[in-house]
């Protein structure tokens, strides 16, 4: 349980340092925000991600041993639409729960606690990066199919798509059956 008045600790970064600071974390509520821009997927060499203004709110929870992280990580990312190649702004709203854990992790150890996903920190690590978790919890979070509304698709690359089926159905004059039909004339 937490003290009735229960200290909470806000830190504001603008450009994001994704790192939540273990060593001497008092017990209470610790808030953190950062944003996610285009630079943190260009650092994860991701190619797909053509832009992105997102919004990542932690949560830190710290009694006694245990320690947990609610992070929602929320705004827009653009990639390429699988259609007509433009740019295609999509939702996100990610959210991670996580329960950290000290010491080795062991491979016959359940990784989950209800609903929360546990992560294993060494017992000497100060700091816990945050970003590796959101980059894979935001590209997770990014529908397979990446296509427009109907309709609002680049009108141009539609024309073009539709012109280059119209010839492929023509190759169809080709088959088998006209050229046996020619022979029986
Ligand atoms: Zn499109």
């Amino acid at each position: 349980m937490l003290p009735l008045r229960a200290q909470i600790y806000l830190w504001v970064s603008m450009n994001g340092d994704f790192i939540i600071p273990l060593n001497g974390l008092a017990t209470g509520s610790h808030e953190y925000e950062w944003k996610v821009g285009k630079e943190f997927f260009e650092s994860f060499e991701n190619l797909e991600i053509l832009d992105a203004e997102l919004v990542a709110s932690v949560v830190v929870e710290k009694s006694g041993r245990y320690l947990g992280i609610d992070c929602e990580v929320e705004g827009d990312v653009t990639v390429e639409c699988d259609r007509c190649l433009d740019e295609l702004q999509m939702p996100i709203d990610a959210e991670i729960r996580l329960s950290v854990k000290y010491g080795e992790e062991e491979s016959s150890e359940e990784h989950r606690e209800g609903e929360r996903e546990v992560v294993f920190v060494p017992e000497t690590d100060a700091e816990f990066d945050m970003s590796q978790i959101i980059y894979d919890y935001v590209c997770l979070a990014l529908p397979m199919q990446r296509v427009h509304e109907d309709g609002e698709c680049n009108p141009e690359a539609i024309r073009h798509l539709s012109a280059g089926e119209a010839a492929a159905d023509g190759t169809e004059e080709n088959n088998p059956f006209s050229a046996l039909k020619d022979m029986f004339k």
